[in-house]
């Protein structure tokens, strides 16, 4: 859409309701509730259509609807209240920590992400990694940390899942409307959508870009689909994750090396270079390049650059660690050696991994070189970590190895259900949100009255699992064949049931399946006259794993299967909508996955701050969140012959023993205060620890003030 049909489709927007438009343009609205109630009061089908994206169901909306809106006092009074929260939230300029100083093109921070989880309109995340950056780029803006970001749009977006009737995963590709999103062009000095030359490139790669506001924090988005580039280059930014070597080493070289230039172009100016992963890691070649340009020799501007940049590691998984060939490496990145004076050799030592030095140019050794601020996402992964890499610093003992920590954490607003956010307001007071640092405030979700926890528990429950039979209700309205099994969907899924939630994406290491080790157990527990238990699985393979999809295809077939009772249930199409009615709804979030391959996890984070407790594997995060009393963990004994068979073995002893019979027990007007105990110490313990706002704060204090520091130290001004 043009600027003009853009003004056109806003046209029919009466005057008195103009910031709807404004107010539609920025991702304030996704964690704000009051502000979405303003579009869904305007057409709640339209609302529910839109699958709850304010642009898109803007242009859809009619005028009259909107005429009558605007002449409606009640609608008015709720406008006008928003629209001030939203003006004084954008006028805020106190910083909390670091400033920019008063010219908005200098920012403390460039943050650069291969995906990010925003919003399920905006499919550019794959998973936990996303949604990481997401929620860390909107606890940036809520703290108004001077940042800036740096991603990739995906035009074709990452895959909707569509599960055949042999339980089969069809990838459907679900190309993005750009112009029923969140999302805006950036325009360059000539008043075109801006065009960036990929510098060093041969043939030449350009890239244009577009700009989601989140809050105050602007995310760039790179788009390689422009005509100055040939097809293949076009298709550079169309999926996440390449699956091609080839193309990915592009990706990575126009996220990096493109972003940088596009930064530049656009005249923001940074002193800190942030990288989620190591995908964005070439990012760094071109800061090199600009200390040398400032005359630092190559060894000078390669201590410059590590004193400034700070690298997050993801995951010991190894698929999470790219690893180029030298020929790509060479084919693409020659220039830099030259421009750096080095020799090839030098240059690829920089991206060797010491016990594997043939395999080819690491992603994550190079970013741990050239990164003195470097950590992993909880304590057990810092271990594992500094395990992992111990070979980059032999001369040091394990638990030296320069990878520290800073467990990760989620956006509260962004997470919390809304209608509990109400009870919050008031037993933790009106201002609990800003104050949610304060682990004191938290205890005050023992004033909560069990009654009242436990209905406001029930009733988004009841929204889960309503919104899980609408879904499979349109499928079998639409495809009512004799081979489509709607029990699997969860069409008998009863509110009354104690429901396990399993949600995540099925890479096989998150074993979906340890819970049908043993199937007869299960159907004793699924079937159990008064005491029975339900479980909701959802989850998206990745369209190339094979092996995870045939796990997929397990768990479906087992959810046909009548002796289970219609039980055990697959949702479609797992995205941030359905995560945030699971994380919501269920009574227990199922985590298992095999020690230490989970970095981290954080969908037990949002489910815990919803009252969700965990029944969790020693792994990640939990090796911290877990008290004792906020759910239960087990796999924390050494095993030596089958993992998978042990683990279930617990888990189901756990479940016999102390979650059923807990949940069950509720001799006070049906309210199970034993259950709601764990509800409360759940909430207690993520809200003191596992937010976002921790999270952020701990990376300024930790790595920012000091890379900040470092910067300052190496040069007087600030770097261009
Ligand atoms: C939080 C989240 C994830 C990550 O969850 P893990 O616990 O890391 O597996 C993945 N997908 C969605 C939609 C999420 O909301």
């Amino acid at each position: 859409m043009t600027e003009s049909e853009l003004q056109k489709k806003f046209a029919k927007i009466p005057s008195r309701l103009k910031g709807l438009e404004i107010l539609s343009g920025n991702l304030w609205w996704s964690w704000h509730p009051e502000a979405r109630m303003l579009f869904k009061n305007l057409d709640r089908q339209l609302w529910k259509e839109s699958r709850h994206n304010p642009v898109k169901m803007l242009g859809e909306v009619s005028a009259e609807m909107l005429e009558k809106a605007a002449v409606n006092p009640d609608y008015l009074r709720h406008y006008d209240l928003v629209m001030s929260k939203f003006r004084r939230y954008n006028e805020e300029r106190r910083c909390l920590f670091m400033s920019g100083g008063p010219n908005p093109n200098v920012k403390s921070v460039a943050y650069f992400s291969a995906e990010y989880g925003l919003h399920h309109s905006l499919p550019f995340y794959a998973g936990g990694l996303g949604f990481l950056a997401g929620d860390f780029l909107k606890e940036c803006s809520d703290l108004n940390l001077p940042l800036v970001a740096v991603g990739f749009m995906y035009p074709k977006g990452y895959v909707r899942q569509h599960i055949r009737t042999d339980g089969w995963q069809d990838s459907m590709e679900a190309p993005l409307d750009r112009d029923a999103a969140t999302i805006s062009r950036v325009y360059g000095e000539n008043g075109n959508q801006v065009v960036v030359q990929v510098p060093l490139m041969d043939p030449p790669l350009f890239l244009t870009a577009w700009q989601i506001k989140i809050g105050r924090i602007t995310l760039y988005l790179l788009d390689t689909d422009i005509e100055q580039n040939d097809p293949w280059s076009r298709g550079i930014s169309s999926h996440l994750y390449a699956g091609d070597r080839e193309q990915r080493l592009r990706q990575e070289i126009v996220l990096g090396i493109g972003g940088s230039k596009l930064l530049e172009t656009l005249g923001i100016v940074h002193f800190v270079t942030h990288l989620n992963e190591g995908h964005p890691a070439f990012a760094l070649l071109e800061r090199l390049l600009l200390r040398m340009e400032e005359g630092s020799s190559f060894e000078e501007a390669v201590k410059k650059v590590r004193q400034s940049s700070v690298f997050t590691t993801h995951t010991p998984v190894p698929a999470g660690h790219d690893v180029f060939s030298f020929e790509l490496i060479e084919k693409y990145l020659a220039p830099y050696w030259k421009a750096f004076g080095i020799t090839r050799e030098q240059f690829f030592s920089l991206g060797l991994h010491p016990e594997e030095p043939e395999a080819g140019f690491n992603m994550t050794a190079f970013a741990l070189r050239l990164c003195d601020h470097r950590n992993g996402v909880s304590r057990r992964h810092g271990e594992v970590a500094r395990r992992m890499w111990h070979c980059l610093w032999p001369e040091l003992p394990e638990d030296e190895v320069p990878i520290d920590y800073v467990t990760n954490g989620v956006h509260v607003p962004f997470w919390v259900e809304p209608k509990l956010g109400m009870l919050f307001n008031r037993y933790l007071g009106p201002n609990w949100m800003n104050e949610q640092d304060d682990p004191v405030l938290w205890e005050l979700v023992e004033d909560i009255p069990d009654e009242e926890l436990w209905r406001n528990h029930h009733w988004m429950k009841l929204k889960l699992i309503h919104f899980i039979r609408e879904k499979t209700r349109r499928r079998w309205t639409r495809e009512f064949s004799g081979n489509y099994c709607p029990i699997a969907f969860g069409a008998l899924l009863d509110p009354t049931v104690l429901t396990l939630g399993f949600a995540r994406r099925f890479a096989t290491y998150k074993r979906a399946d340890l819970l049908l080790q043993d199937i007869e157990r299960l159907k004793k527990l699924v079937n159990d006259r008064w005491h029975p238990i339900q479980v909701i699985f959802a989850g998206k393979a990745h369209p190339a794993d094979e092996p995870g999809k045939k796990i997929l295809q397990k768990i479906y077939k087992l959810c046909c299967d009548p002796e289970l009772a219609g039980r055990v249930a697959f949702v479609e199409d797992y995205d941030e909508q359905l995560g945030q009615y699971m994380v919501h709804g269920v009574d227990v979030w199922l985590n298992n996955p095999i020690p230490p391959l989970e970095a981290s996890g954080t969908s037990g984070m949002k489910a815990a701050l919803n009252g969700v407790p965990q029944l969790s594997v020693a792994d990640g995060w939990w090796l911290e969140g877990y008290n004792g009393s906020n759910g239960w963990i087990f796999g924390e004994r050494e095993i030596s012959g089958n993992r998978d068979a042990a683990d279930a073995a617990e888990l189901y002893d756990l479940l016999e023993k102390e979650i059923i019979p807990c949940y069950y027990d509720a001799p006070k007007r049906g309210i199970p205060s034993r259950w709601v105990r764990i509800m409360k110490n759940t909430i207690k313990a993520a809200g003191a620890q596992f937010t976002a706002r921790r999270m952020v704060k701990d990376y300024i204090k930790r790595y920012y003030a000091k890379a900040l520091d470092g910067h300052l130290r190496a040069r007087k001004a600030p770097e261009k």
